[in-house]
């Protein structure tokens, strides 16, 4: 808690002019529930990240009339959809009130003619493929988090699909939203005046403003999205080969061959192999001669699936791939959504099986620095190991961003024993964070391509990522959100109240 009770009172009677009483959550189990991310997570420090309480609204104008409220009364606000995001995005730095938005799950309208759908952002991919399903049409927004991953949280983060190579990411398949902005006005965004145009030139390019940002720049309520037929055929080969140089060509090669169903291409590493065969069998039986392992992913109708799957075969045979077969193919693709969960423990330097937890650490790089950056990232990692049992190198995975394969998402594994996590461990994971940025940076890459970056360590190099561009952020956060209201004390954004004093709302 980080309100007086007097203020928290306030805020109360206020809030229960706008919502009914079982939208108003005060208890302590409904406010640690939404304090917690996946991500490490520094358990010690866990009372710090509390809201003081959480609302549940069902409708754009009651998210609105929540944030006038706490725009009136100067108290922080989170947008929260699934909190399944990786960077801190919806834990509460300052208290004050979480928005949870999984009430506002609903399919308002299916327009199938413009193959369009609007949803409230509280639902989640696969609740929303359920019901398109009998209309022969999907939407292919398929991050690894697809159950429990919602679409406002999408829009938050400006999330990555790992079909995205066909079908684009997040920022390519929402049309437009509608938004609530820090003050409580509430605006529409994208592209024309409508609500279904995917280009226009009218004005400025808006809608990737208001994605990506964390929720600190308002909150998305209501999303139009784009369709695609629900595909005829899936082709997911994985290959084997029995050393990393080959593979990582053989990846580069796929990605550039042009292939118009090609939905993206994944590149597992050394590490990750070896983690696979020591601790994660059930997936993708490994023989010792295996050392790395490329999957390539096309999606479309069955001819044209065929077709495209002899031309990516021809390729990774040039490239000395061993098949591992359809079972292990089909198998390991299908299991990409709930691999994470499995298996939750790792090994101590002298092999004891210990409880860990998957993080992960990602960066935006081109093909041609993937290797480098490995080397040092497993450099860095092996750091920390060298140091102290409570972290462990679960291995590196790349996947195409685009059709092209100009970039890669790249992302290092790691086990932390989180119950273990003290201040001491603590800063030297955030040393580790700020090191694996670091390393992208210096390839010419970006510290995130799908997680965004404003947890410690990371969030101290993006404005050298982005230059000039940070004080660009800095101004228009000002402009939008003039008292700092809108998830405070995330991406260093507090910067822009520097000379007002504002910074200090909540914690
Ligand atoms: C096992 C696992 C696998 C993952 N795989 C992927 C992957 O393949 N691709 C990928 O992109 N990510 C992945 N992630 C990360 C995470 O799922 C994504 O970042 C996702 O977009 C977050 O959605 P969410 O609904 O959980 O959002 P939350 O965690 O609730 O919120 C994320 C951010 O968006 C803000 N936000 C939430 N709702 C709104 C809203 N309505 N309007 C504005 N801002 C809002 C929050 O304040 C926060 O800053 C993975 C996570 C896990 C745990």
């Amino acid at each position: 808690m980080t309100m007086t009770t007097s203020a928290l009172d306030e805020v109360v009677r206020a809030l229960h002019g706008v919502l009914r009483d079982d939208q108003i959550l005060t208890s302590k189990t409904d406010r640690y529930n939404r304090a917690r991310v996946p991500a490490p997570f520094p358990v010690h420090l866990w009372s710090e990240r509390l809201p003081d309480l959480a609302v549940l609204p069902d409708t754009t104008d009651e998210v609105s009339a929540v944030v006038r409220i706490t725009n009136d009364l100067r108290v922080p606000v989170v947008p929260r959809d699934g909190g399944t995001g990786l960077t801190d995005g919806a834990s509460p730095f300052r208290g004050g009130i979480v928005v949870d938005l999984k009430a506002m799950n609903k399919v308002h309208s299916l327009d199938l003619d413009n193959r369009t759908v609007t949803v409230g952002t509280g639902i989640n991919m696969l609740k929303l493929n359920e019901q398109l399903a009998p209309h022969g049409l999907f939407y292919p927004d398929d991050p690894a988090s697809y159950p429990c991953s919602l679409v406002g949280g999408r829009i938050g983060t400006s999330g990555w699909s790992l079909i995205g190579s066909r079908y684009g990411h997040t920022r390519d398949l929402v049309l437009s939203f509608d938004h609530v902005l820090p003050t409580g006005d509430v605006m529409h965004v994208g592209d024309g005046g409508g609500h279904q145009i995917s280009k226009s030139s009218s004005g400025y390019q808006l809608k990737h403003l208001f994605m990506g940002h964390q929720g600190t720049l308002g909150i998305a309520t209501e999303a139009t999205l784009k369709l695609f037929p629900k595909p005829e055929a899936e082709l997911s080969p994985f290959w084997a080969f029995d050393n990393y140089d080959d593979a990582y060509r053989c990846v580069g090669a796929l990605a550039r061959a042009g292939v118009a169903t090609f939905a993206g291409a994944v590149l597992f590493d050394e590490y990750k192999v070896a983690y696979l065969r020591r601790d994660d069998e059930a997936y993708i039986p490994q023989p010792a001669d295996v050392r790395a392992l490329v999957c390539a992913v096309m999606y479309g109708y069955e001819d044209e699936v065929r077709a495209a799957g002899r031309r990516l075969f021809r390729i990774a045979q040039q490239h000395g791939a061993r098949y591992l077969g359809d079972e292990i193919s089909e198998g390991d693709w299908a299991a990409r959504h709930d691999r994470y969960a499995t298996p939750l423990h790792g090994r101590t330097k002298d092999g004891q099986v210990i409880p860990m937890s998957w993080h992960c650490e990602d960066a935006a790089v081109n093909y041609t620095n993937l290797p480098a950056v490995s080397r040092e990232w497993h450099r860095i990692v092996a750091e920390l190991r060298r140091k102290t049992d409570i972290f462990d190198d679960w291995g590196m995975f790349c996947y195409t961003s685009g059709n092209t394969g100009v970039d890669y998402l790249t992302e290092i594994d790691v086990g932390i024993w989180e119950q273990r996590l003290d201040d001491e461990a603590w800063a030297l994971w955030v040393g580790a964070k700020r090191d694996i940025a670091a390393a992208a940076l210096a390839h010419g890459g970006s510290i995130s391509t799908c997680h965004g970056s404003c947890r410690e360590g990371e969030v101290d190099l993006v404005p050298q990522e982005l230059g000039r561009g940070f004080d660009v952020m800095l101004d228009i956060k000002r402009t939008l959100d003039p008292n700092n209201i809108m998830n405070p004390g995330k991406y260093q954004l507090d910067r822009a109240y520097d000379d007002r004093g504002v910074e200090g709302v909540g914690r």
